[in-house]
């Protein structure tokens, strides 16, 4: 069973999610968890977490993904702006505490022009102040395309920053297939050897999610503009070994390509009639 769904809108609540994700065959789905660009998010409404958890048990969910805002910023050089974004994480993993198959994706920051070591450093000593030991969830680091001063943009850096959080067994990686390839990686004619080298470096048991994505621009372009599956420069046949993979079958993907439902509807149907495992 192929476990598939996309980023959806949590607009109208959470369990409206849930049944949005089974109008269009998910058994996933990813959703911010707040305005994307940062914020206030509005009270959890614990009955539409309920109701939301009752969809996910009796159509057999596979998992939930919650994406904290992409402007949140661990690394940055104003300790104000990297305490608010302790604030947000801490307030995102509160919040997945009430959803049993609940993870939760972040960026892992910008150094801005401090380097990558300190990047790296800042983040760390971030995670080691916001996790805690009864933690369910599991918080996710994504791999990132290395725009700007993205920190994330190797196997090498992820790995950094998991090797000096203490609490790192609630650590995973979720990898965006346009962000790696962005970064270089060339998961179209070499993906066996990516994953080996992934392997290596982080360890594939950290692997906990792939967010499925074509994308706009050539390999090693460093720019992370997410295509349609089948119209970049990934390519559909590409995209189907990734969800084939002996190593990455089981996993859940999330498509975070840009379409309206109708869109997300139709490259699960495609990518579920290419699944053969
Ligand atoms: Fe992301
Ligand atoms: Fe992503
Ligand atoms: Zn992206």
């Amino acid at each position: 069973m192929l476990n598939i769904g996309c980023h959806l809108s949590s607009a109208r609540g959470y369990a409206a999610m849930g049944k949005e994700a089974l109008s269009i065959d998910a058994n996933i789905f990813q959703f911010f968890t707040r305005n994307p660009r940062g914020g206030e998010a509005k009270p959890l409404d614990l009955s539409d977490v309920e109701a939301l958890c009752r969809i996910l048990n009796e159509n057999n969910f596979a998992s939930v993904l919650a994406h904290a805002p992409y402007t949140l910023n661990l690394c940055s050089a104003d300790s104000g702006i990297r305490e608010f974004a302790q604030r947000i994480l801490a307030d995102d993993i509160s919040r997945m505490e009430h959803i049993p198959q609940g993870m939760l994706n972040f960026h892992p920051g910008s150094h801005v022009k401090q380097g990558v070591e300190i990047g790296i450093s800042l983040i760390a000593e971030a995670l080691n102040k916001v996790l805690f030991s009864e933690q369910k969830t599991l918080v996710l680091l994504e791999t990132m395309a290395g725009k700007g001063s993205e920190v994330g943009r190797n196997f090498e850096e992820l790995a950094e920053i998991i090797k000096r959080v203490e609490l790192n067994e609630k650590l995973g990686v979720c990898l965006d297939t346009c962000h790696v390839h962005d970064a270089g990686y060339d998961i179209v004619s070499s993906l066996d050897s990516v994953l080996e080298e992934f392997d290596k470096v982080i360890g594939l048991s950290r692997l906990k999610a792939i967010h499925l994505n074509d994308s706009k621009n050539p390999l090693g372009s460093h720019k992370d503009r997410h295509e349609v599956i089948g119209k970049g420069y990934i390519g559909l046949s590409a995209l189907v070994n990734v969800i084939n993979h002996p190593k990455l079958s089981h996993l859940p993907f999330y498509l975070e390509t840009p379409n309206e439902l109708p869109g997300y509807a139709e490259e699960i149907r495609l990518l579920r009639k290419n699944y053969r495992c």
